[in-house]
């Protein structure tokens, strides 16, 4: 089996056989004897690199090996940036735990939800807990959880950890761990922060960098139509309804606010689309609620923001469209990355309009290539047309949705204005 070459045992080696993992990723095959061997990592990888049961797999043979003390003794914290990534490292971790048949208690904890469950869960202790940074410490405050026999910390998506301010929390944490562990670093950009963090933490790292993902796939076909602003709307729909991506065809879309989320899905939906908005103010359950049926591919369409997208794990999502372009070329290779995981192929669609022009040729620079403008009949941009926008840089709002999220009608477009002000001899 590949995976036991990499010095796990034949359990483990079969358990990543059961998940269908036939050879090892690039970052499975350099992390796995490294983490077994004791040393730090520091890993540049990117979500899909199949970086979790990189350290997953190594952390639950050593928690194996240590495990013979009751009360259990907390060996793993795992922490990530957002609930969507503890729930699905957690939900990784127990899977690949269960299959080995093996005694191991494994607690997710975030905020947003009540804490007690979560207190309920670590009675009788845990051995591996995958948390985000705050809520960690509220655990530890109300003495649920203790850090001191800490023998592996993960970080996970370090960067996103800092751009989301939990930097105070870490060093809150850091200060409670055992200075003698195992530190992992896992990141997918390496900004100055991510580097002044890693150097902090780590010691004499293994360092393992995987390319992102444009390099490593080449299955991920890249688009970009030229389309006015107020005209994506219906050109989204006009792709979802026409295109051959194939009847089940789950397309995540990605827009730049909350408010264009929703708009955008209300609009989808209006058209008979099954499509819904996902974003950080919907309740857990509400989020929870919309990937369970787009994994079950009752919803085919979800419109997300970036922040709130970062945990969305589903294999084989076929399509990612960009209806906002992201603010970074990194985002961007998030986003794309979302899509044509393990070996299947995807498709990545940006939509550009003349303002967004020189932000998708930087996009564009930092991969190395270009990605042909392509025009849709009936969607062309027509020259002073794109100027027509609400203040939100979206068209006018249908009936009933308001930006702030209360009911009230159909805001005027600069078209309207105008012509009101023709009426009126103005
Ligand atoms: P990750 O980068 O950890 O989010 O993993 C991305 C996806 O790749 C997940 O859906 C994993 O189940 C899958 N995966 C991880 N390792 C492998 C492997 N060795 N072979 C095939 N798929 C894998």
């Amino acid at each position: 089996m590949p995976f036991a070459s990499l010095g796990l045992t034949s359990p483990l080696a079969r358990v990543a056989a059961d998940q269908g993992f036939v050879h090892p990723t690039p970052i499975q095959t350099a992390a796995i004897p490294a983490i077994l061997q004791g040393r730090d990592v520091l890993g540049l990888a990117q979500t899909g690199s199949g970086k979790t049961a990189a350290f997953v797999l190594p952390l639950l043979q050593q928690v194996l090996g240590a495990r013979r003390s009751t009360p259990r003794r907390l060996l793993v914290l795992i922490l990530v940036p957002t609930r969507e990534l503890a729930d699905q490292v957690g939900g990784v971790t127990r899977e690949l735990a269960d299959g080995l048949g093996a005694p191991v208690k494994i607690v997710t904890a975030f905020g947003g939800v009540s804490i007690n469950p979560q207190m309920m869960a670590l009675r009788g202790g845990a051995d591996i807990v995958v948390a985000t940074p705050g809520r960690l410490l509220d655990l530890v405050q109300h003495n649920a959880l203790n850090l001191g026999e800490v023998a592996a910390l993960v970080l996970d998506e370090a960067d996103r950890l800092l751009d989301l301010g939990f930097a105070a929390e870490l060093a809150e944490i850091l200060a409670l761990l055992p200075p003698q562990r195992q530190s992992l670093f896992f990141s997918a950009t390496f900004a100055d922060e991510v580097q002044a963090l890693a150097t902090a933490l780590l010691h004499e790292p293994v360092r393992i960098e995987v390319p992102a993902e444009p390099d490593t796939r080449p299955d991920i076909t890249q688009r970009a139509i030229e389309v006015d602003p107020p005209k994506r709307a219906q050109l989204l729909k006009h792709l979802i309804q026409t295109s051959d991506w194939g009847p089940e065809a789950r397309v995540l879309v990605f827009a730049a606010t909350k408010y264009a989320t929703e708009l955008v899905a209300h609009k989808l939906h209006r058209a008979g689309i099954h499509a819904a908005a996902f974003h950080g103010d919907l309740s857990q359950g509400g989020r929870r609620d919309v990937l369970n049926a787009f994994r079950a591919s009752e919803l085919q369409v979800v419109v997300a923001t970036d922040v709130a997208a970062r945990g969305i794990d589903i294999a084989q999502l076929p399509v990612v469209v960009n209806f906002d372009l992201p603010r970074s070329p990194d985002d961007y290779i998030h986003r794309i990355g979302r899509t044509g995981r393990a070996g299947a192929s995807g498709l990545a669609i940006s939509f550009v309009s003349p303002d967004t022009e020189a932000h998708f040729r930087l996009i564009e620079k930092r991969q190395g290539l270009r990605v042909p403008r392509e025009r849709i009949a009936g969607f062309e941009p027509v020259p002073g047309e794109a100027g027509e926008l609400d203040e939100d840089g979206l068209p006018a709002a249908p009936q009933g949705l308001d930006p702030n999220g209360g009911v009230k009608g159909k805001r005027k477009s600069k078209k309207d204005k105008l012509r009101e002000a023709a009426a009126r001899g103005g």
